[in-house]
């Protein structure tokens, strides 16, 4: 099985949109809707291998993010009605852009505090171990635990028999 990159192995059909930065949770071998052909797509991660993404669970991250939230903010709302030095003088300038950092600061700190509470709470872990436990039941399956390791996934011996 080969791995794609922005386009099916199998038919050369490209994806509509394609970022190899995504993460989601799933199986990674996809089937092509064009062509049918399998194929392993690197954006797709088997919790029940490969464990929870620790920078879903950083404290750090997130109060990096609010930090950064209050940093906008503060731009937005200082730079409001003002005419920055080297700036033309436009209704962009004036008012457009600072609207868009003061929403964009308050997304941030907003989004950053409950993804914390979250976090502190223990519903993320909760939300994240039922997407785990789904892995696992893909995994029982062996056909298809063993079609993981023949693509070179390092599947769990517990599940290859
Ligand atoms: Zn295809």
């Amino acid at each position: 099985m080969q791995v794609a990159t922005d386009r099916c192995p199998c038919c050369n059909k490209k994806f509509f949109y394609y970022d190899s930065r995504q993460y989601f949770c799933g199986s990674p071998i996809r089937t092509c809707r064009k062509c049918g052909g399998s194929y392993i797509d690197k954006r797709y991660h088997e919790l029940a291998i490969e464990g929870l993404p620790g920078s879903e669970f950083s404290k750090g991250s997130y109060l990096f993010l609010i930090a950064l939230g209050v940093f906008v903010l503060y731009r937005g709302i200082h730079l409001m009605g003002y005419r920055e030095l080297g700036m033309s003088d436009t209704v962009v300038s004036r008012w457009l852009l600072p609207v868009v950092f003061t929403v964009m600061g308050l997304v941030l700190i907003i989004g950053g505090i409950i993804e914390l509470i979250r976090i502190i709470s223990g519903s993320k872990a909760r939300k994240w171990e039922q997407k785990r436990q789904q892995s696992v039941a893909r995994l029982r399956n062996p056909d298809y635990a063993w079609k993981l390791k023949q693509a070179g996934y390092p599947v769990p011996e517990e599940y290859l028999r």
